[in-house]
């Protein structure tokens, strides 16, 4: 690509940093511009698959990433009441090159902004700069920031092609899509929550309970040197009749009055799931929102990345896991195409059914199919899960996730990162 303008991106979150560490691996000149004044590590637990895991492996960040985590090994689907439905291998122990890791957002979004601050340098990120507006031209765009969140725009910046990785509230995507309004809710809100335990089985397990319209997750994301581990957890409920009146925060604080109740009797001889939860010290609550994909991410010299490109419902760990992907492939689409208006577009094919697929799968029952069928016809419990549903049926379902999210155990077989793929066709 012919640049003399720097590559801008929007928002210092997983997406915007990747994208700036892997745009600047390929030789690009970039700036990020990130609304808060100060990041800091806000969030609870995250997952990365290993296709995304082997994206960060290609930016020299494994170690890093590894060392900052916990490598789960199995995933272990139960009933509301405690009883297993299915276990499966997870990362290497499925036979992937690249491990899954479970992190604190926070801890992923401060490496990755280490690293960025490390190798583009400190006068590469600019911080207290919220994106208000932006103008396409045919050879640059020019992106407008308000130093105050809102306020009128105070600094203007020309790049070679803007990347907005803003997020849920992308104000670029309300710049494109005016008309959009709120994100869908679905009627089923999470508790996010993280809690310092004793390890739950083997310290690497990820645990999923209950069915789609109550559940709880569990997961560690980090080992503590007492033998503990710091434990994150998500408790679900749909509620009936509820209207949402609040606008999705990922920093809003939870009640635990509010949702602990079913919960209550969720104790089981290998987790107290009450106690748990009420171990932590507080929670957040997030409604379950997505929106409907759109027809196009790229105009001109812009684009959407991440969350503001392809927002959909957290669950089966593709919240940072895509927007890693969406880096990757913009990188390989800006070096293999001379003009970065067809490259945009090129990315945007690319990325934009393949994330849509993802938000559509999540509508329905995603990975959670097997839990909802054992629901279904089993709502009392079971004396043997063969008489409920038999191995195949599970396998087909989740097998059937993992390859519309694209990590398919044999997808990644051949190993190469997405961005030395060549995208040139
Ligand atoms: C504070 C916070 C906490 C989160 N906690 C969780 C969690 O616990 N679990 C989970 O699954 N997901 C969480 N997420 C979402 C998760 O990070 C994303 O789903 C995923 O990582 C994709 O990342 P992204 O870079 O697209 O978006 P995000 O990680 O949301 O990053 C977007 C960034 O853009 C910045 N920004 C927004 N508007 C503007 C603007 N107009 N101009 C400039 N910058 C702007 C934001 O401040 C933010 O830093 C959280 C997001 C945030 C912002």
């Amino acid at each position: 690509m012919q640049q003399t303008d720097p590559i801008v991106v929007v928002g210092a979150g997983i997406g915007g940093l990747v994208a700036a560490l892997s745009l600047h691996q390929a030789g690009h000149d970039v700036h990020v511009y990130e609304s808060v004044d100060e990041v800091r590590a806000l969030g609870v637990g995250i997952n990365l698959l290993p296709h995304a895991v082997r994206e960060l492996d290609a930016l020299g960040l494994l170690d890093r990433l590894v060392a900052a985590s916990v490598q789960p090994t199995t995933l272990v689907y139960f009933t509301k009441r405690g009883q297993k439905i299915w276990d499966e291998p997870r990362g290497l122990a499925a036979g992937y090159r690249w491990p899954q890791c479970s992190v604190h957002r926070g801890t992923l979004q401060q490496l990755l902004l280490q690293a960025t601050l490390e190798q583009l340098g400190e006068t590469r990120v600019h911080t207290g700069h919220h994106l208000v507006d932006l103008e396409n031209h045919d050879d640059h765009a020019v992106a407008h920031f308000a130093r105050v969140r809102g306020g009128a725009a105070e600094v203007s910046v020309r790049g070679s092609i803007v990347v907005a990785a803003d997020g849920i509230h992308s104000a670029v995507r309300s710049l494109r899509y005016p008309d959009e309004g709120m994100p869908r809710w679905n009627g089923a809100l999470l508790w996010r929550g993280l809690t310092t335990a004793p390890p739950v089985f083997d310290g690497r397990t990820m645990v999923w309970c209950g069915h789609p319209r109550q559940k709880f997750i569990g997961y560690p994301v980090a080992d503590l040197p007492d033998g503990r581990q710091a434990f994150n957890f998500i408790a679900e409920l749909t509620v009936e009749g509820q209207e949402l009146a609040e606008r999705e925060d990922w920093n809003r604080a939870g009640v635990l009055e509010e949702f602990i109740g079913p919960f209550e009797d969720w104790r089981f001889d290998w987790l107290d799931v009450p106690a748990l939860i009420r171990s932590a010290p507080g929670t957040f609550r997030f409604p379950m929102v997505d929106r409907d994909p759109v027809d196009r991410w790229s105009f001109g010299r812009t684009t959407l990345l991440g969350d503001a490109a392809h927002p959909m419902y957290p669950i089966g760990s593709n919240g940072a896991s895509q927007a890693i992907l969406d880096a990757r492939v913009l990188t390989g689409c800006l070096r293999d195409i001379d003009d970065p208006v067809a490259a945009l577009e090129r990315y945007d094919a690319e990325r934009r059914p393949a994330t849509a697929a993802i938000v559509l799968a999540n509508r329905g029952f995603g990975p959670e199919l097997p839990m909802q069928l054992v629901e279904e016809r089993a709502p009392d419990g079971f004396d043997s899960i063969g008489d409920v549903i038999t191995p195949d049926e599970i396998a087909q379902a989740t097998e059937g996730y993992r390859r519309t999210a694209g990590f398919a155990l044999q997808s990644l077989a051949q190993g190469d990162s997405l961005a030395d793929l060549d995208w040139s066709r």
